[in-house]
């Protein structure tokens, strides 16, 4: 079969414009359907948080592939990539996460990863983060931030060069055979693929087109505070929280809810107890005292293994979500090796792992947040 030409790429978020652009150059004409603005979904939402610090193969390929983009992307129209290393941590007392995070560095050194374990000592000696409660570290040097509407802008630039056309304010539908996208029931144009890349709202788009898929919403929160801190990131496995410096100070998040949520109706501010708890948690690792700026709420999608939901679902249809809270850091990867896959790109395809068919869409599963030191992290 002939690589399809004309592509509709639904969601305009770091996933949908990836793929887009990505297609565009490789020489398709491309309409991004977007019913807000570029980024508005929760692109915008996201902490930027960026690491390799992966245990699996195919999490690995997948990392590398996505910061050597990200890195060859930085200091580009304004986005940046700030190379700041990922700490995360077990406290005394917590044996389990001990265990999981000694076990966890273990496989990402077997993989070629740039991770050590060190003491609480160790890390005060390196950063200025207090460190008095820590039983033991892992320190991923190949991590780093960015701002996700950053991203966006960089990609909305990057597409509209590449020649994509942007339908920006209508909720679409999509249909599959052939495939299409419809505005209030009307099918607009005609396309020979059609890309999903909708978030959370990707299943309820391929269920209403007879395919439904494995995912799951829930809801993640997250703040920034105006401080002064100039350290690394930090994810504390024992109270599963995690901060990153920001331009202002610091950005803190956790407030994982591992129930599903509606991805039409949610609360979209946080909660009090969030803001409070991820206030203590700041104070007490940074030795600051950040006023808050901002603080919100947004969703990830689940799936039964954790692995994404990235492929043909149909003749045509592909869908791309499911990311556990790492689409951001994996789109610029991701987008490439759908796009090689739809436009049958030689050597370039999604991992066969990923592929959304290898659910029936119907199964009961709990969700499990993505930044965890268990077996899948
Ligand atoms: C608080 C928080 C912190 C996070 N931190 C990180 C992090 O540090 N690192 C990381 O890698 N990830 C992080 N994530 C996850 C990350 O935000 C997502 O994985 C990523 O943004 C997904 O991108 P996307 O393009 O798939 O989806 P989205 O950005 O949600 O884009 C989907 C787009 O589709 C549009 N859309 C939906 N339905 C329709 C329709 N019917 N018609 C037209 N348009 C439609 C939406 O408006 C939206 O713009 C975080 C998420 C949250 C909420």
């Amino acid at each position: 079969m002939d690589a399809p030409e004309r592509i509709a790429v639904v969601g305009a978020g770091a996933v949908g414009l990836t793929v887009a652009h990505d297609v565009a150059t490789a020489g398709a004409r491309v309409t991004v359907f977007e019913r807000d603005a570029p980024g508005a979904g929760m692109t915008g939402r996201a902490a930027g948080i960026c690491y390799d610090a992966y245990a699996e193969d195919i999490d690995v390929s997948v990392a590398d592939r996505a910061m050597t983009r990200i890195r060859s992307l930085s200091g580009t129209d304004e986005f940046v990539f700030h190379e700041t290393p990922y700490v995360f941590l077990a406290r005394d007392g917590d044996d389990a996460a001990v265990s999981a995070l000694e076990e966890a560095v273990e496989r990402m050194q077997v993989h070629g990863r740039e991770v050590s374990t060190v003491t609480g000592d160790e890390l005060a000696d390196r950063f200025p983060i207090r460190t008095d409660d820590v039983a033991l570290a892992g320190v991923a040097e190949n991590a780093g931030w960015a701002d996700p509407t950053a991203y966006v802008d960089l990609f909305v630039g990057k597409c509209e060069d590449a020649g994509v056309e942007f339908r920006v304010g209508d909720s679409v539908s999509i249909r599959a055979d052939p495939p299409g996208v419809a505005i209030d029931d009307v099918v607009t144009a005609r396309f020979d693929a059609v890309v999903v890349a909708a978030g959370v709202h990707s299943r309820r788009l391929l269920a209403d087109a007879g395919y439904p898929i494995a995912l799951k919403p829930y809801r993640v929160q997250a703040l920034v505070g105006a401080c002064d801190y100039r350290g690394p990131t930090v994810y504390d496995a024992t109270n599963e929280s995690y901060l990153r410096p920001h331009l202002v100070g610091v950005l803190a998040g956790d407030g994982v809810e591992p129930v599903e949520a509606d991805p039409d109706e949610w609360d979209e501010t946080a909660d009090d107890w969030f803001v409070r708890d991820s206030l203590d948690a700041v104070r007490h690792r940074t030795e600051t005292d950040p006023a808050v700026e901002r603080a919100w709420a947004g969703l990830c999608g689940a799936t039964p293994d954790r692995n994404p939901l990235v492929g043909a679902v149909a003749d045509g249809v592909y869908v791309a979500a499911g990311w556990h809270g790492h689409g951001f850091m994996w789109a610029p990867a991701m987008g490439a090796l759908l796009a090689g896959e739809i436009r049958d790109t030689d050597g370039v395809s999604v991992p066969d792992q990923f592929d959304p068919k290898r659910f029936d869409g119907d199964e009961s599963f709990t969700v499990v947040e993505g930044m965890t030191l268990d077996d899948d992290s």
